[in-house]
């Protein structure tokens, strides 16, 4: 490894910048946190026991223009002035797990997508603990990488990597590579180009070599596109929900196949998988080949599919009240996951939509709304856009401006055997604090209805 200096600045102490401020100091560095925001008691409690300096509501320019290198939180946007001014100097800026991926030889698994990074970072994670092997959880879930590093090392690590963190990635190599899927999101990050959001999702695949593999959606144009454009040096575990040519993970006649080998090394039936749904199929099939590539038994991924949970606020069936189905899909912020939800629901639907827009088009969910949509319930601070579209293309339509009102309103339109479904399309910052916040009242004001 080049020769770095001593003085490392951390930006933003949030769960990455915090880790990062911990394996920094083990490492015997002189470290610096500067949050502009102000930093949670738990956090400022864990720098303070490592007798770590940082400042909060504020950016001491001295402090951190000095830095030989900065470890920079995913929340924080290049165009902030104090990013610039870094830039300007040459000094380095990575993320959190560039900087922790220094310092372990551990096995990296890791996941990137538009939609389902999380759940199949969780399935993976869940099938390797029940094979008994030694991994942790990290990246936008659980304790951070750097933290990990520190003070309770794995051989494996799952990691979520969202292309914000993968932006400051430069020597950090993922042995096993799967990126999901790239729809539109977050544009207004990558200079509203669709090229350049593609473009840092393809980082995931940086510095791989034929030894290491990518697991990847075979349906989806743009990385088809890409690897058209040019083949990565990885070994290629294509998935689709058809058996195609080279494809590795795939289904027919009703059942689950893997093929690592020029065989098919794994089989199971469909109706046993534990996640509905088509985008969760395709979950499943990422998983299930990177836990094959593991080394990981047959009978230990057949159970691990079959009896994973799920994620809270993924497609979580709350309750059935009067034959109503309740189920929340608060995580749903985009409209492509609204879309599969709908496409995973086999009843007639009352579907909540609605929050703080991220410059969506509905048209993509037009033909299943107007297919499966008995009742449309907008809830947010400005439904005008989502009525612009809507009107006139069903015939209940209805506004809420809390849980509350929505869930009485969806109630008041739903039938016997219909589903309320909570996919919203939207982020949830105009009237909830989080995606979190808004699925646990929707299922508080479920519950009431018990
Ligand atoms: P992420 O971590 O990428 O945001 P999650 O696993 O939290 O993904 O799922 C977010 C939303 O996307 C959920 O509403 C879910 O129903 C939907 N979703 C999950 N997996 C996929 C997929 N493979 N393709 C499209 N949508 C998906």
């Amino acid at each position: 490894m080049e020769k770095r200096g001593n003085r490392i600045v951390i930006l933003g102490a949030g769960e990455s910048g915090t880790g990062a401020a911990v394996l920094a100091k083990a490492k015997g560095f002189d470290v610096f946190v500067s949050d502009s925001s102000s930093i949670k008691p738990e956090y400022k409690k864990v720098l303070d026991s490592h007798q770590v300096e940082w400042e909060e509501l504020h950016h001491s320019e001295e402090k951190i223009l000095s830095a030989d290198e900065v470890v920079k939180s995913p929340g924080i946007p290049k165009e902030a002035p104090i990013i610039q001014k870094l830039e300007r100097l040459n000094t380095p800026i990575i993320s959190e797990i560039e900087f922790a991926g220094r310092y372990t030889d551990s096995k990296m698994i890791c996941i990137t997508g538009s939609n389902g990074k999380t759940t199949t970072t969780m399935l993976t994670y869940h099938i390797l603990k029940q094979a008994g092997l030694d991994v942790g959880l990290a990246g936008n879930i659980g304790k951070s990488l750097a933290l990990q590093v520190a003070e309770e090392p794995h051989g494996i690590y799952v990691i979520e990597l969202s292309s914000f963190q993968l932006d400051n990635m430069y020597e950090f190599k993922a042995d096993i590579a799967i990126l999901l899927n790239i729809t539109p999101d977050h544009l207004d990050r990558y200079e509203h180009k669709m090229e350049n959001y593609a473009a840092a999702k393809f980082r995931i695949l940086q510095n791989q070599t034929k030894c290491d593999a990518f697991i990847f959606w075979n349906d989806d144009p743009i990385i088809r596109n890409r690897l058209v454009a040019g083949k990565p040096e990885s070994a290629l575990y294509p998935f689709s929900e058809k058996g195609e040519e080279g494809v590795r993970g795939y289904t027919e006649n009703g059942k689950f196949l893997l093929k690592v080998s020029d065989k098919i090394d794994f089989e199971m039936e469909l109706e046993h998988l534990s996640l509905p749904g088509l985008h969760n199929l395709y979950n499943s099939l990422a998983a299930g080949l990177a836990a094959k590539l593991m080394g990981v038994r047959n009978d230990v991924i057949r159970k691990s599919l079959s009896d994973f949970p799920g994620v809270e606020h993924r497609l979580e069936k709350v309750a059935t009240i009067s034959g109503v189905t309740y189920v929340n899909d608060s995580k749903a912020t985009n409209v492509d996951s609204c879309w599969y939800a709908l496409q995973s629901i086999t009843t007639p639907v009352v579907l909540i939509l609605g929050g703080k827009d991220k410059g969506n088009d509905y048209t993509e969910i037009e033909a299943l709304v107007k297919e499966k949509v008995r009742a449309l319930v907008f809830l947010g601070v400005d439904n005008s856009k989502l009525h612009a579209f809507f009107d006139g293309k069903i015939g209940l339509i209805s506004d809420a401006s809390s849980m509350q009102e929505c869930i009485d309103k969806a109630r008041a339109f739903a039938e016997k055997g219909d589903t309320v479904l909570l996919s919203p399309c939207c982020a949830s910052f105009d009237l909830f604090k989080s995606y979190e916040d808004r699925g646990a009242q929707f299922k508080e004001c479920v519950h009431k209805l018990l």
